[in-house]
């Protein structure tokens, strides 16, 4: 089912949903279920499963964070299509311009078609860490608005190479990305608005944030999307701190800004596990005003552990 069939069902009750990573290449499956089996007691209606091009892991060298390449992680669309059918629920994919030509973008829809899955998430994907600049790949996307497009044309039978009359048309529900602080690249808040209202013209059904630590920016973004003339659902995304580096990660690396009150209480901890309980509490008072606001989804990146994110869900749902 759609995520937003699953919204207009909950009828102002706000859903639960998170993010998962695909386990790193060599490992297996059984490691993902047993991070996912704790959270399905709180009925998500649907998980998003990312993609990446390649695995960038930050190494500290001069008192600066410095993004290494090691390995992708493969098996997004196989891994939605086994929690789908495993645990009777909705997956969505994150399918990206970077890497990937129009053709392999059609052949991944296709598959996602085949394989029952109704919603995608449509999504740029960064600069690689050897370029300065985003590039398409040859034959690429160049912007989300343009992979919106394509999905868009593929719900209605318009292939790349052909029109079918399908005896099953395609009809995915797409997510798209949007920055309640700005996109990192974006010369403003108001500019990064009108490029999500025009992916929200080429055919994106609902959004999903990047991660905001003050609820205030969350609200402003929204207000401000509304303006523009955005009236799609607009899903916050919500990442609870875990460890004191998140407090220099974060910034650099999601442009995100981190509220006083976090940095101190976060400073003030003994040791990590300390770190995380600070995290769970600033993300359950986070997520209690935004319910209390009637958002549809409370949608959480576990970043592939899920004990601070059930901690959280007990809270709450
Ligand atoms: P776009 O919407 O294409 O925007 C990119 C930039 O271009 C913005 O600054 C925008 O303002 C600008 N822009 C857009 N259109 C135009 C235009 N026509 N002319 C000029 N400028 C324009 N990354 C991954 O690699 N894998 C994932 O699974 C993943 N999941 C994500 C999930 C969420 C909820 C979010 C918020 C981000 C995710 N990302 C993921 C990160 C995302 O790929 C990056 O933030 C990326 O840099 C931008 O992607 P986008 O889809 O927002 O791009």
């Amino acid at each position: 089912m759609k995520v937003t069939e699953h919204i207009k069902q909950a009828k102002g009750k706000t859903l639960f949903s998170f993010e998962i990573i695909p386990p790193q290449k060599g490992s297996n499956i059984k490691e993902l279920y047993n991070n996912i089996d704790p959270l399905m007691e709180f009925k998500p209606p649907f998980i998003d499963v990312t993609t990446s091009r390649e695995q960038h892991v930050y190494i500290e060298k001069d008192g600066l964070l410095d993004r290494k390449i090691t390995r992708m992680r493969p098996g997004t669309v196989g891994i939605c299509a086994s929690l789908k059918y495993k645990y009777n629920v909705d997956t969505v994919p994150h399918v990206l311009c970077g890497g990937f030509s129009r053709e392999e973008t059609e052949y991944l829809l296709v598959d996602c078609h085949y394989l029952g899955i109704d919603n995608v998430m449509a999504l740029r994907g960064d600069a690689m860490s050897h370029q300065k600049y985003f590039e398409p790949s040859k034959g690429g996307h160049q912007y989300a608005s343009e992979l919106v497009e394509q999905i868009q044309n593929l719900n209605k039978g318009k292939y790349l190479h052909d029109v079918i009359e399908a005896s099953d048309k395609a009809d995915f529900c797409i997510g798209v990305a949007g920055y309640p602080e700005k996109h990192i690249e974006a010369p403003s808040l108001q500019s990064d608005l009108k490029r999500l209202k025009h992916k929200v013209d080429c055919g994106a059904d609902y959004v999903v944030t990047q991660m905001f630590f003050d609820n205030k920016k969350y609200f402003e973004f929204v207000e401000a999307a509304k303006q523009a003339g955005i009236t799609v659902p607009i899903i916050p995304g919500i990442k609870p701190i875990a460890t004191k580096k998140h407090l220099q990660l974060l910034p650099q690396v999601f442009k995100i800004d981190l509220p006083e009150d976090l940095i101190d209480a976060v400073e003030d901890c003994k040791d990590n596990k300390a770190v995380r309980q600070v995290g769970v509490e600033w993300a359950i008072n986070q997520s209690k005003e935004l319910q209390n606001a009637g958002v549809p989804v409370l949608h959480y990146y576990s970043m592939g552990k899920s004990d601070n994110i059930k901690a959280i869900a007990e809270r709450l749902f």
